[in-house]
């Protein structure tokens, strides 16, 4: 891989016209340390969130030593990279053949579930491979409401009086248990992890039995962009909802039991940018060599603003616009599908053009996991970048900190 010092060094040397992934292996240890340091427990990287090869083994390498994994893909990108690391198989419906697999050839022993028919899976394979039940830990999956940018209470969880009989259940025939939730990503609202937890107690004093550990799951939010004609949003940052999250599990009686969290987007997002090339400009819209089939369809389905730097292009000779006037830009996607049209604009200057760079930050959470080969594109070039998005140079009309103190 090519190294460069910033994305911008990295377009005007590359000129590129496809997108272009800027890992910053630096800057994910340090998140990944930073994020082990402040939480009380386990932490199991959510491979999900980007299970790149790179970025696997460079958490591997900076001390992550567990990872939440949901699907035969993720069990063998884990043992690729890291044979020692331990696997927690935390989707809560899951094949038959799966489990099989995760048991037999993977040696996972922790699973979550959040219905009967599940424990009833897990046990036939269980019985079938003579394994000791007291060896295995089963999660329930606990219902959580709350306010993330990606609710997904909806779709796992058991309602907290199902989840005591899920406990019993598993108590019975002889497995570890636990409980575990995941409260949604990009939690916005630190209370959410408050209200989950309390449920916790609740189900943990009606089930009666000794509990193993507790999963607070991911969610922890990563920092985005803002419309810099707005006041900056109110989000609180990790800090706070780390240190909040400490106080509520001890409020609880929680901190004396072994803690796991599945963090993904706050451990990855920074650790990448996209260079992405304006195609063509048509008033004040941009169409752009990337969209929401390829890195972009997390910050559609959210709502996420991201933050965008303009790297002009040196070859043009004459711009139109106030080049110090930041304007909102509405983002067509590559495809020819009509919905690839981003949910939230770039705020660019006016002069920005047909054949301009612009490097998005924070891009490493749900970007190139979710890219797809719809139409024929697929981004699939990496550089290595050694600056951090946030501190690129005073060139950056939006880095985060310049959009935070935008008067408009
Ligand atoms: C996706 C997922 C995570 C990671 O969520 P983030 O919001 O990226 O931290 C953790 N746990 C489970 C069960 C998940 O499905």
């Amino acid at each position: 891989m090519q190294t460069f010092a910033t994305a911008t060094d990295a377009a005007l040397a590359m000129r590129p016209d496809v997108s272009v992934y800027c890992f910053r292996p630096e800057v994910l240890r340090e998140d990944a340390r930073r994020f082990m340091q402040a939480f009380p427990g386990q932490t199991a990287y959510a491979v999900k969130t980007n299970g790149e090869r790179m970025v696997l083994e460079t958490l591997a390498a900076a001390g992550v030593t567990a990872f939440d994994v949901a699907s035969p893909g993720e069990f063998e990108a884990v043992r690729a990279v890291a044979p020692k690391a331990e696997m927690l198989y935390m989707h809560p419906v899951k094949a038959q053949s799966d489990i099989r697999l995760a048991l037999e050839t993977y040696g996972i022993r922790v699973l979550a579930l959040d219905h009967e028919d599940e424990v009833a899976k897990i046990l036939r394979v269980v019985r079938a491979l003579d394994i000791d039940p007291s060896t295995i830990t089963i999660f329930v999956r606990l219902q959580t409401k709350g306010a993330a940018a990606y609710e997904l209470s909806k779709k796992f969880g058991a309602a907290p009086a199902h989840a005591v009989e899920l406990l019993q259940r598993c108590d019975r025939i002889g497995f570890k248990v636990g409980l575990c939730f995941h409260v949604g990503s990009q939690i916005e609202d630190p209370e959410t992890y408050r209200r989950a937890i309390a449920s916790s107690d609740w189900v943990r004093s009606r089930a009666g039995v000794p509990l193993a550990g507790l999963d607070v799951g991911g969610g922890f939010p990563a920092e985005y962009g803002h419309d810099p004609r707005r006041k900056k949003p109110e989000m609180p940052g990790i800090g706070e909802i780390m240190s909040r999250l400490r106080s509520d599990l001890d409020e609880w009686g929680f901190s004396d039991l072994p803690l796991v969290a599945e963090p993904g987007r706050v451990v990855v997002a920074r650790a990448f940018s996209l260079i992405v090339r304006v195609l063509l400009r048509k008033g004040r819209r941009l169409y752009i060599n990337d969209g929401i089939w390829s890195s972009l369809s997390d910050s559609w389905t959210g709502k996420i603003t991201l933050p965008a730097r303009f790297i002009p292009d040196p070859a043009r000779k004459s711009r139109n616009g106030d080049p110090n006037t930041v304007s909102a830009f509405r983002v067509c996607g590559a495809t020819c599908d009509s919905v690839d049209i981003l949910s939230r604009p770039f705020w660019l200057p006016e002069t920005v053009d047909t054949g301009d760079w612009i490097e998005i930050g924070h891009i490493g959470a749900y970007s190139l996991a979710l890219r797809s080969r719809f139409n024929g594109f697929y981004p699939d070039t990496f550089v290595e970048v050694t600056t951090p998005f946030d501190e690129s140079g005073a060139d950056s009309y939006a880095s985060l900190e310049t959009m935070a103190d935008w008067k408009g």
